[in-house]
Parts: C-alpha cells; sequence; structure tokens
C-alpha cells in the first residue's frame, strides 16, 4: 500500500508479530545464540541475513535503517556512529588511495576538515567546486579515478539548495553516483532519489533525531547506480575475504550498502549504538509534523529579520529575495527547513547579539526542537583558514540560527530584543 510520508514516519520500520510490543524492542545486546556452526558459518559467508554480532547489525539499529529506507525510497541503509562516520564510510567504501571526488565547497566545517585534511592524507582528492557551478565547471574536474560527486541538499550553514538535475546530469553522463548530505531537508521536505541521487547521506544527530539525544549518522542506498561500467572493479571483482564473492554480481541493486556494511564497518567498527537507534526512531515518528512547523517558524523568523536595519543581509530559500529561492520552490516545496543563515554590521555585533539572547540557547547543535544559535567563524568552521572560511562561504558577522518548535511570538519577541541590544 502506498503511504504518504507522515504514515511513513510512524509506521515504516517494525511490524509487531502477534502479542509482540507495539513499539519496536531495545536489543541492547552485542551477540546472538545460534543452534550451529553450520548456521554462523552461512551468516559470516553472507548466504544468509541475520543478526551475529552488533558491530555488524542489530535488531534495533535495523529498524532505524529500515524507516529511513522507506521514507527514501530506497533500497537498503547502514546506521553508524555518527554523520561524520556515515560520510567516511561512504567515501571508503567507494575510493582507493589514488581516487577522488568531485565536491560542492559549501559543505558542514566537519565535512570540509575530513574533505580537506583526513581523507587527503590517506591519499583520497576531493576536488571543490562552486556549489552553483555550470556543467562544464563540474565536469572539469572529473577523470578517470573520480569515483562520485558530492553536495548537500541544503547548505550548512550557508543554506543553499543543490540543483539537483544540473549534477545528476554531470553524473549520470560520466557514470559516477550522486552522493547527497540530506541532514538539513530530511525526507519530509526533499527526496534526492526522486531528483537523480543515488547515496542519501544524514547525520541522524539533527533532525531525526530531533530532540538533541543522539549522535548518529546514516547512509541510504538508493539501489538506482549501475557498478558494472567498468569504474568501479571493487564491487565487480572477487572480493578476497568472501570467499571470491563479486558484490554487484550477487547483491545487484543493493551492493554498496551491502559492501560498505560488510568490508568497511566490518572493519572499522563505526557502528551505531543500539539506544542511539532506538530513540532516534522514537523521534523520527514525529518528523513530518517536526520538520513543517521549523519551516513555518523559520519563513516568519526570516521575515522578521529581513525587516530589521541591524540586520546587514540573510540567507533562507524561503525567502523571495533568496538567490535560491528558485531552486528551493522546485526541490523544497513543503518547506525550507529550520536553519536561516544572517549577519550583523561585524563579529563584535555577532557575538553581543548572541551573548544577548535569553530564550534561543547558544549551543554547538542545530536542527531540534529547541532554538539555537551559533557563529560558525568562532565555532564548527574554526579550523579553517580564511580562505577557506571564504570558500566555504562563511562571514565573519555570520549567525547561523536553528529555528525550533516554539511560538513563533516567543522567538521573534527575544529576536527582538537583543537586536535592540546591539544597536
Ligand atoms: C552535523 C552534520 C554532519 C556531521 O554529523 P555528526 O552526526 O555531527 O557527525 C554532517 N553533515 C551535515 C550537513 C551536518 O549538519
Amino acid at each position: 500500500m502506498k503511504k504518504h510520508i507522515e504514515t511513513s514516519c510512524v509506521q515504516e520500520g517494525y511490524v509487531p508479530e502477534n502479542g509482540e510490543s507495539r513499539i519496536a524492542p531495545l536489543v541492547q545486546a552485542t551477540t546472538f545464540k545460534y543452534d550451529s556452526a553450520e548456521d554462523v558459518a552461512a551468516l559470516f559467508d553472507l548466504e544468509k541475513e541475520g543478526f551475529f554480532y552488533s558491530r555488524l547489525a542489530n535488531p534495533t539499529v535495523d529498524v532505524l535503517e529500515q524507516k529511513i529506507t522507506a521514507l527514501e525510497g530506497g533500497v537498503a541503509a547502514v546506521g553508524t556512529s555518527s554523520g561524520q562516520a556515515a560520510i567516511t564510510l561512504t567515501i571508503a567504501t567507494l575510493c582507493r588511495a589514488g581516487d577522488n571526488i568531485v565536491a560542492a565547497q559549501n559543505l558542514y566545517g566537519g565535512t570540509m576538515n575530513l574533505f580537506g585534511h583526513t581523507l587527503k592524507r590517506l591519499g583520497v582528492e576531493v576536488r571543490f567546486v562552486p556549489v552553483n557551478a555550470t556543467k562544464e565547471e563540474l565536469e572539469e574536474q572529473i577523470d578517470d579515478k573520480t569515483k562520485g560527486i558530492y553536495g548537500e541538499t541544503i547548505g550548512n550553514p550557508g543554506v543553499e539548495v543543490l540543483d539537483f538535475e544540473l549534477f545528476s546530469a554531470v553524473a549520470k553522463k560520466n557514470d559516477l553516483p550522486l552522493i547527497v548530505d540530506s541532514t538539513f531537508a530530511t525526507p519530509v521536505l526533499c527526496r534526492p532519489f526522486q531528483w537523480g541521487a543515488n547515496i542519501i547521506i544524514h547525520s541522524s544527530t539533527k533532525y531525526l533525531d530531533g530532540h538533541g539525544t543522539s549522535v548518529g549518522g546514516l547512509i541510504v542506498d538508493g539501489g538506482n547506480f549501475d557498478w558494472s561500467s567498468g569504474r568501479f572493479p571493487d564491487f565487480t571483482e572477487p572480493d578476497e575475504t568472501y570467499h571470491g564473492l563479486s558484490f554487484y554480481e550477487t547483491f545487484k541493486e543493493a551492493a554498496f550498502a551491502v559492501k560498505a556494511r560488510t568490508t568497511i564497518l566490518r572493519d572499522i567498527g563505526c557502528t551505531m549504538a543500539p539506544m542511539n537507534a532506538w530513540l532516534t526512531t522514537l523521534g523520527m515518528e514525529t518528523l513530518a509534523l517536526r520538520m513543517e512547523k521549523h519551516s513555518k517558524n523559520a519563513l516568519a523568523l526570516g521575515k522578521f529579520l529581513e525587516s530589521r536595519k541591524e540586520v546587514s543581509w540573510i540567507k533562507y530559500p524561503g525567502l523571495e529575495k533568496d538567490p535560491y529561492h528558485e531552486l528551493s520552490k522546485k526541490y523544497l516545496p513543503k518547506g525550507q527547513s529550520g536553519v536561516i543563515s544572517f549577519g550583523l554590521k561585524n563579529r563584535e555585533q555577532a557575538t553581543k547579539f548572541i551573548d544577548s539572547l535569553k530564550l534561543i540557547a547558544l549551543v554547538v547543535h542545530v536542527a531540534d526542537v529547541r532554538s539555537c544559535v551559533l557563529h560558525p567563524a568562532s565555532m564548527t568552521h574554526r579550523q579553517l583558514s580564511d580562505e577557506e572560511l571564504k570558500k566555504a562561504g562563511i562571514e565573519p558577522e555570520q549567525i547561523r540560527l536553528s529555528v525550533g518548535i516554539e511560538h513563533v511570538d516567543d522567538l521573534i519577541a527575544d529576536l527582538a530584543q537583543a537586536l535592540d541590544g546591539v544597536q
């Protein structure tokens, strides 16, 4: 039965059998018992599906994986210990040393550190292009060692909207998967597989959990990429650690998710904890309600900030004057999520404003029910040089406001009193 997204948020991922608990139980266990060595050998050889050790898979994490798979319309998902782990696991599944990825450069600060420094040390190069790059600019970066194109549905913190059709056309033409970090949009506001993405990444720490309880990440495999073009020998050729099995031949459209789990997750162990999966699944039951309210509140606050003379610039794709408004109408018609970036006159005003807020808290976080602010230049993007800051689209006077689900009038009152104080 085809379900609406609101129904899927509540119902997908777990169906109890007769007499079982109505909500998915928390299986806080490392291991699982079997009757014979033969049973366990079949699991190790990937001949049978089942749980044997929670580094690889756990029933509670599986419920969350099934929920996000259904919401995004993919074929399989892998839970990880954090969003950063999800990104690292994805790149490590696709690339060997010497390979490269082409990425839009308006990325989350943690991703910028990973891409610009840590991956480079491991021999994987990330080639950055502007988020509004032309097809030609994207293609110029691609060579026979390129293994994917990467972007964020809504950039953190610049809230630029990815031009899916342009990025996916270039990816398709060059036999490359389009990898999209859709943390800020969530499947409620945008479903990237419908626009040509092949792999979706979430920091579930943010809206999916929504309540600031659990760090976690998810990778969703769209099942819509052909790994047999010759660009991905690691997917088609025999894997020595599984008696010469080919992931592409054996697992077909779920080859990426199975390979990510059974090779890199197995070896690196950046596994999602069952407790975190349980809390995140619970949070996701209200995701559709929350994203609607986050988006409504953010648009109202965006309009309020736009009207204030202390605010020198503002970025929110829901605002008509925003350069990404047209793209947001196409890709985010139901709402543009809860994050606004804006600038006061200078760095001093920005920090004074943040210090004067009463209801809206200063926290290194984004995308939870409680409104919060952050100063990227001195926090999330602190490790970046001035030049890198500029490339990532961060200004010293920039404030990132994550709009929660409180009453909008209370939020406006708090912003107003803090703005009054910076004059
Ligand atoms: C927070 C965030 C990440 C990293 O996620 P963690 O769960 O903190 O590791 C990645 N991408 C985006 C867009 C984020 O906002």
